[in-house]
C-alpha cells in the first residue's frame, strides 16, 4: 500500500472570488484526498491527506488546472502528520483572516455562461445577469470586505432554490459565485423610452430596435453607463458629438465577435488575446481601410475596439443580429465631457438627459464606478493607456515593501495609488481634476479603497506642482507630505513595475510637468543612482505664448519655435506657414514673445509635436489632448529620412535644439511636400535624438539601463523606434505595461519614490 501523507499548502495570488476553492475540491475528489481548503489573509490554505502520489499530482494540478480567472503567484508546501480524516471539506472563510484578502476585479462574461445564455433551453436564456465563479461583476458591486454577497449590491436579491442549489454545490460552476442570479430571483433590466417603459426581454428587444433606427441610448454596463449608437450613422454621431462637445475625439466601438473585429481592423495575436481576455479592455487596432470609421475615429489610423463583456451586451448583440444588424456600435463613456461616468439612472437624467433618447438600466446598483480600460500593443507588449475596469483593484506587485503610502497622482488622467506591504493598488481612472465633480470622485474612491484595503497611509505623496488640485487634496489629508517632480515620478513608475534596483536613466517625454526650476518640463533625461536623481539632458527651453492655451492652439508653440529656428530670417518664407491664423492673434503672440509676457518657458516634447503637427498642416487646433500628434503619427510611413536635432554639451549635461528639424519641416511644407514626409522626418528625427542623447549620457556615466515613460510614449511609432535604437546599441530598455505611460500611471512612480526613500540631487 502506498504511504499516506498529509501536506499543508499555501497558495498566493488572485485566488479568491475566482472559483479557486471548488477547483481544489474537485482536484481532491479526483485524487481521493481528505482534508480541507479555506480562504485566509494570505490567499488559500489547504491541508490534503492521501497517497503520496495522489498528493503530489494534486499539488501539481493546483496550478496546471487553475480556473481561468485565477493567478497563482506561489505554492508553498510543508509536511504534516496524517490525521486520518476521511472527507474533504470547504471551510468558511474567517472574518479577520479575509480582511486583508484581495478584491477581485470585474471579469468579462465567460464562454460557459455565454453558452448558457444563448441556449434557448437553458433557464438563463438571454438573461443579462448570468455569471459564475469565472466571470461577472466583482469590484463594481462590492461595498466592504470580506467579499461575500451581503457585502455587495446583490444583498437585496434573495436566491431562488435553483440558484441557491448551485451556490451551495462545491461541484457547480456557480459555487459561492456571489452575484449568482437568474430570471426568477435576480436583477432585471428596464427601458425608459419616450415616456414608455419596458422590462425584461421586451426591454432588450426594443433597445435593439431603437439603436438600429439610429437612436442614441444610455446603456447601463458594469462600471457605469455607455452612450451607444450605430457607428455607421453620421446623424447619430453628429448629435452625440454636439451633445458631448467632442467634435473629433475618438469614440470606442463594440463589435459582436473577434471575427467581426478582424473584418474591420488588423488584429495581432497579442491584440486578440487582450480583446478576449477577462479584463476585456478597449484595444487600439489598426483600421483595415484607412479613412474608415470617420465618424467614430476621424483622421486616425487606429480605432478603439472592444467585445461584448457583460451578458447584457451579449444579449443585446444577439438581438441586433436577429434583426439584421451585425455592425459596430459606438460605446463611449456616459458622461458629460470630463465629468465622472454616470452610474445611476438619476445621474443619467441630470447629465445625459438631453443626449440619450432612451435609457436601458437595471436594478443591480453599481457601487464603484469605473470606466472601460484602454490598451494598445507596442514593442511586442500589451500596454495600458487607461487602467480601469477589469484591472482595478488588482495589485501591481512591488519588489520591496514598506509602510503604507498614498500617492495622489497628477491633475490630468488622475489615478491615486495606495500601497500595502509590497503591493501597489492604483485607483481606477478618475480623470481631469480641474473638474470639481472629479475631485469628489477622487475622495469617494479613496474612502472606498481605504475601506477595502484596510490601510491608513502614514505618508502622502503629491506632484511638485504647487497649484495642482491633487496637491491641494494631498495637503488636506493627514500624514507626512512629500512632493515629487513629475518626470522623476514617470520614470520611477517603470522602475516600480519592473522591480529595477540598479542605476538607470529615465526618458520622460511628456506634455506638461512642473520642473524643479519652476519651468514647464517635458523632454527629460533623468539619471537615477543610489536613490537620488538629477537631470542629465533636455530640450532647449522655448517660450509658449499664452501658456496653457498652447496645448490646444498648436500654432502657438509652432510660432515660437519656427520664429526661433529661423531667427532674423523668419519674416521671409516661414511666416507664410501662419497665414491661416488670424493676423491679430499672431501679432499679439509675437508681442508677448518680444516682451516675455505670459510666455512660460518649456522643454515639452508634447508641445514640440503639437508644433510639428501644425507645420505639417494636419492640425491648426487640438480639440482634444494630443490630437495633432496623433493625426501626424497616423500618417507615418517609415520611408522618409530623419530630421536633424542638434545636441550640445552644457553645464555637465546636454541641451537638444530642435531648430534644424523645424527648419526642414517648414521647408518641406512650404515646398508642397505631403504631411506624411513631415511625419516620417519628425518621428525618426526625435527617435534618433533620443537614442543619441541617451548614448552620450551612458558614455559619461556607464549606465546602460533605460526607462521610457510619459504621455508621449503612447505614440507607438516613437516608442518602437526608440526602443529598437537603444537595443541596437546594446542597452536594456524598459517601458510601462501594467500602468499607463501617461499621467494615469504617475501615482505608482510617486509611491515608489516615497517607499524607496528617493531624493533629488541638488
Ligand atoms: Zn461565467
Ligand atoms: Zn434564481
Ligand atoms: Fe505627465
Amino acid at each position: 500500500m502506498a504511504p499516506i501523507v498529509r501536506k499543508k499548502i499555501l497558495v498566493k495570488g488572485v485566488v479568491q472570488g475566482v472559483g479557486f476553492r471548488p477547483h481544489i475540491y474537485k482536484l481532491a475528489a479526483a485524487h481521493a484526498l481528505a482534508g480541507w481548503v479555506k480562504n485566509d489573509a494570505a490567499g488559500v490554505t489547504i491541508e490534503a491527506e492521501g497517497s503520496s502520489s495522489g498528493v503530489e499530482r494534486f499539488i501539481r494540478e493546483i496550478t496546471l488546472k487553475k480556473p481561468a480567472a485565477a493567478r497563482v503567484d506561489s505554492v508553498l508546501v510543508s509536511a504534516l502528520a496524517p490525521a486520518g480524516e476521511k472527507t474533504f471539506l470547504i471551510s468558511k472563510s474567517g472574518g479577520k483572516a479575509a480582511a486583508a484578502a484581495i478584491i477581485p476585479a470585474d471579469l468579462a462574461l465567460c464562454r460557459d455562461c455565454l453558452r448558457d445564455m444563448t441556449d434557448p433551453a437553458d433557464r438563463r436564456y438571454l438573461y443579462p445577469f448570468t455569471n459564475c465563479t469565472n466571470c461577472g461583476p466583482r469590484f463594481t458591486i462590492v461595498k466592504s470586505v470580506p467579499y461575500d454577497r451581503p457585502a455587495t449590491t446583490m444583498a437585496a436579491f434573495k436566491m431562488c432554490p435553483a440558484c441557491r442549489g448551485e451556490y451551495a454545490d462545491p461541484l457547480d460552476r456557480r459555487f459561492h459565485a456571489q452575484p449568482n442570479a437568474c430570471p426568477v430571483c435576480g436583477p432585471a433590466v428596464r427601458l425608459e423610452a419616450g415616456g414608455r417603459s419596458f422590462s425584461g426581454l421586451p426591454a432588450l428587444e426594443r433597445t435593439a430596435q431603437l439603436l438600429i433606427a439610429g437612436g442614441i441610448g444610455a446603456l447601463q454596463s458594469l462600471g457605469g453607463f455607455h452612450l451607444a449608437c450605430r457607428a455607421d450613422s453620421p446623424a447619430a454621431l453628429r448629435k452625440l458629438r454636439a451633445a458631448k462637445r467632442r467634435p473629433h475625439k475618438p469614440f470606442a466601438v463594440m463589435v459582436p465577435t473577434l471575427a467581426a473585429a478582424r473584418r474591420l481592423c488588423r488584429v495581432s495575436a497579442i491584440e486578440a488575446a487582450a480583446l478576449t481576455s477577462s479584463e476585456a479592455p478597449v484595444v487600439m487596432l489598426r483600421k483595415r481601410v484607412p479613412g474608415s470609421f470617420s465618424g467614430a475615429a476621424p483622421a486616425l489610423a487606429k480605432l478603439g475596439v472592444m467585445l461584448p463583456y457583460t451578458p447584457l451586451h451579449a444579449a443585446l448583440f444577439r438581438l441586433l443580429e436577429e434583426k439584421g444588424f451585425t455592425g459596430a456600435l459606438v460605446m463611449t463613456s456616459g458622461n458629460f465631457r470630463d465629468e465622472p461616468i454616470c452610474k445611476s439612472p438619476q445621474e443619467v437624467r441630470i447629465a445625459l438627459g438631453g443626449t440619450a433618447s432612451f435609457t436601458l438600466w437595471h436594478d443591480r446598483p453599481i457601487h464603484n464606478r469605473v470606466d472601460d480600460s484602454v490598451a494598445f500593443e507596442a514593442a511586442g507588449e500589451l500596454r495600458l493607456a487607461r487602467r480601469a475596469r477589469g484591472y482595478v483593484p488588482s495589485a501591481v506587485k512591488l519588489s520591496a515593501s514598506g509602510a503604507s503610502v498614498l500617492a495622489c497622482g497628477a491633475d490630468l488622467k488622475n489615478t491615486f495609488c495606495l500601497t500595502r506591504g509590497a503591493e501597489a493598488f492604483l485607483s481606477q481612472h478618475i480623470g481631469d481634476l480641474s473638474e470639481p465633480l472629479n475631485q469628489e470622485y477622487f475622495r469617494e474612491t479613496l474612502v472606498n479603497f481605504r475601506r477595502l484595503l484596510k490601510v491608513s497611509p502614514g505618508a502622502v505623496v503629491h506632484d511638485l506642482h504647487p497649484d495642482y488640485a491633487s496637491s491641494a487634496i494631498a495637503r488636506s489629508l493627514p500624514g507626512r507630505k512629500t512632493a515629487v517632480q513629475h518626470h522623476a515620478a514617470h520614470a520611477l513608475s517603470v522602475a516600480a513595475e519592473h522591480g529595477l534596483e540598479g542605476p538607470f536613466i529615465g526618458l520622460a517625454f511628456d506634455g506638461t510637468g512642473y520642473g524643479t526650476d519652476g519651468k514647464i518640463w517635458g523632454s527629460e533625461f533623468l539619471v537615477f543612482r543610489d536613490r537620488t536623481w538629477r537631470r542629465g539632458a533636455h530640450l532647449k527651453y522655448f517660450r509658449l505664448p499664452g501658456g496653457d492655451a498652447g496645448a490646444f492652439e498648436t500654432w502657438r508653440p509652432a510660432l515660437a519655435l519656427v520664429r526661433a529656428a529661423f531667427g532674423g530670417g523668419w519674416r521671409g518664407a516661414a511666416v507664410r506657414l501662419f497665414s491661416g491664423v488670424p493676423a491679430a492673434k499672431t501679432r499679439t503672440a509675437e508681442r508677448m514673445l518680444e516682451a516675455g509676457l505670459n510666455c512660460p518657458e518649456t522643454s515639452s516634447l508634447g508641445r514640440l509635436f503639437d508644433a510639428f503637427s501644425f507645420i505639417s498642416g494636419v492640425r491648426g487646433e487640438n480639440t482634444y489632448e494630443a490630437q495633432g500628434p496623433m493625426e501626424l503619427e497616423s500618417l507615418y510611413t517609415g520611408r522618409g529620412a530623419a530630421y536633424r536635432f542638434e545636441i550640445s554639451e552644457e553645464g555637465g549635461g546636454y541641451i537638444i535644439d530642435p531648430a534644424p528639424a523645424l527648419r526642414a519641416a517648414a521647408r518641406d511644407r512650404l515646398s508642397g511636400k505631403p504631411a506624411a514626409r513631415i511625419a516620417d522626418g519628425v518621428h525618426k528625427g526625435a527617435a534618433a535624438m533620443a537614442v543619441e542623447t541617451a548614448a552620450r549620457l551612458s558614455g559619461d556615466n556607464g549606465i546602460k539601463t533605460f526607462c521610457l515613460s510619459g504621455g508621449v510614449f503612447q505614440n507607438r511609432t516613437l516608442l518602437e523606434l526608440i526602443t529598437a535604437g537603444l537595443e541596437r546599441r546594446g542597452f536594456k530598455v524598459y517601458a510601462n505595461r501594467l500602468v499607463p505611460a501617461n499621467d494615469g500611471g504617475l501615482a505608482l512612480g510617486q509611491a515608489w519614490y516615497a517607499l524607496k526613500g528617493y531624493n533629488q540631487m541638488m
